[in-house]
């Protein structure tokens, strides 16, 4: 089937914006995009007439488990089903706000993917990690919860987390995750936040642990995505051999030097911080203490990145689900203007969203976010120009039509 639109302004993602602009497409992919005088012709094929075209966007650090508390503790307990359900509508939450495709770093990514791809479910394409890996007692361990029973719903993939220790362990825990079907592979490299006793600045794996699930993570032709605040887990991350770091929070002059060197990429969720900060009274005390400490530094962290010249991928964090909390999935653009915050320009701030999306896969990586001949039709339209006006982001509203494989979703 061919899809023509015709844009008053088309962005293409990576590159400079065209007026007058038209993309044609046959089914998923993208055989035109450019200026309308130049478009081939389309013979009696509607046309779809729209203010702004440019690709559909990219959140790079996702959450889908359902979760309608803003604690993990809580977050153990919830039967797959219901989680399965509630994220059901996060998905269309997320089409509506204009995201078609979600990097899931840690929850039932993995498991939403194919009933996405088979049609039966709304939604972005879904590029999953499975469970989180993390060290006992690290990040993605829930310390209130006894071990035994944390361990034995993890080996049911219940759960968020996938606790190993040691290499050969680790190499395990990638290799349970590659059969769950992940397409990039999370770990904590350093405490965080919504855990209970560990911290945020100490490293977690090992650099023998980090260097063992990095090469057996590429031996499958996957990435690794490197949960981060401190700069001693960022270093040995990146070290190690990390595609991404996410969050990011102590990088400094050195760590963004490193990032460039290794042609890492960072996915600094700043929506989420700037969500818990206003959330004193819904997260636990101890998620508090160590956000309110650590929000100015992570702002910080972006404008070196930015003012550096480091890569960056928009990802949101958002991990809470449910009637009340769930609207967040169809605000994720808001991350857009976080970054014109820290230093983007807005064209910038959009390849983020976009084009940059891809790189964050690796090799699994789609030909994806960019509005150009051979590349998915994955599109988004605006009633305004983003570039004149980056207060569109976070607003679904003014998100008027949305396109995934070239068929409309919205
Ligand atoms: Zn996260």
């Amino acid at each position: 089937m061919t899809l023509v639109i015709r844009a008053d302004l088309l962005i293409p993602g990576r590159g400079e914006p065209v007026e007058n602009g038209v993309m044609v497409a046959e089914g998923a992919t993208i055989t035109y995009a450019g200026p309308a005088a130049s478009a081939p012709s389309t013979g009696d094929a509607d046309i779809e007439e729209v203010a702004v075209l440019m690709p559909g966007l990219w959140d790079c650090h996702a959450h889908l488990f359902g979760s309608t508390q803003w604690n993990l503790e809580t977050a153990v307990w919830i039967p797959p089903a219901q989680s399965g359900a509630r994220a059901a509508t996060d998905l269309q939450s997320y089409i509506e706000g204009g995201v078609t495709s979600v990097r899931e770093v840690g929850g039932y990514g993995v498991e939403l993917a194919p009933v996405v791809a088979e049609g039966s479910l709304a939604g972005p394409t879904i590029y999953g990690a499975g469970a989180v890996l993390s060290t006992t007692g690290g990040h993605g361990d829930v310390h209130s919860v006894p071990q035994d029973v944390y361990e034995g719903l993890a080996e049911h993939g219940r759960i968020l987390g996938r606790l190993a220790d040691g290499p050969s362990e680790c190499m395990k825990a990638v290799r349970e995750q590659l059969r769950r079907g992940a397409r990039v592979i999370k770990i904590c490299a350093s405490g965080g936040v919504m855990s209970e006793v560990d911290h945020p600045i100490h490293q977690q794996f090992s650099d023998e642990e980090l260097a063992a699930i990095v090469s057996e993570a590429a031996r499958a032709e996957r990435v690794v995505a490197a949960h981060c605040h401190g700069k001693p887990g960022i270093m040995a991350a990146l070290r190690a051999g990390v595609k991404t770091i996410e969050h990011g929070t102590y990088l400094d002059e050195e760590a963004a030097e490193l990032m460039k060197e290794k042609d890492a990429v960072l996915v600094a969720t700043r929506f989420i911080v700037e969500e818990l900060m206003g959330l004193e009274s819904k997260i636990p005390p101890y998620a508090w203490k160590k956000i309110s400490r650590m929000a100015d530094q992570h702002a910080q962290a972006l404008k070196i990145a930015v003012a550096t010249g480091v890569k960056v991928a928009m990802g949101t964090d958002i991990f809470t689900s449910g009637p009340v909390e769930g609207y967040r999935y169809r605000q994720a653009s808001r991350e857009i203007r976080h970054l014109c915050e820290a230093g983007m320009s807005p064209l910038e701030a959009i390849e983020a969203a976009t084009a940059m999306g891809p790189e964050t896969l690796g090799p699994q990586g789609p030909q994806a976010g960019i509005l150009e001949d051979g590349f998915a039709s994955d599109v988004i339209a605006l009633d305004r120009s983003p570039i004149d006006d980056v207060s569109v982001w976070g607003d679904p509203e003014r998100v008027t039509g949305v396109w995934k494989g070239g068929r409309r979703v919205k």
